[in-house]
């Protein structure tokens, strides 16, 4: 009877899961940013492990993933990729990439919610 309203509300909640994802990638790419360029000049500096935020779609995640610069530039390539720990996957609004020791890859099911 009430299908239609139940369903919007259940797209608006998703979208919202998503933002948050959305602000935590932020996040991450600007860390990283920062790092990169503070490296730049510096002969023979290799890039090294950095703490990223698991970017899933609980704003209260506190979760942290050790990954190298490199490989976050690398696995975030694509802009609907990101890096959550294992335990955080939720296969309604993503499908797994590939799988790491401390972090799987994901890409979102839902390109970018309509109220961005
Ligand atoms: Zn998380």
């Amino acid at each position: 009877m009430n299908n239609k309203s139940s369903r919007d509300t259940l797209k608006v909640a998703t979208e919202k899961r998503i933002l948050n994802e959305f602000e935590n990638k932020g996040v991450n790419e600007e860390r990283m940013d920062k790092v990169v360029e503070a490296k730049k000049g510096r002969v023979g500096s290799s890039h090294s492990a950095m703490q990223f935020d698991c970017e899933c779609d609980n704003a209260d995640c506190q979760e942290i993933i050790s990954i190298s610069t490199e490989e976050y530039q690398r696995v975030h390539r694509e802009s609907n990729y990101f890096v959550v720990i294992p335990s955080h996957i939720h296969l309604d609004i993503e499908k797994i990439i590939a799988s790491f020791s401390n972090y799987v890859l994901v890409e979102k099911l839902i390109i970018r919610p309509s109220i961005l």
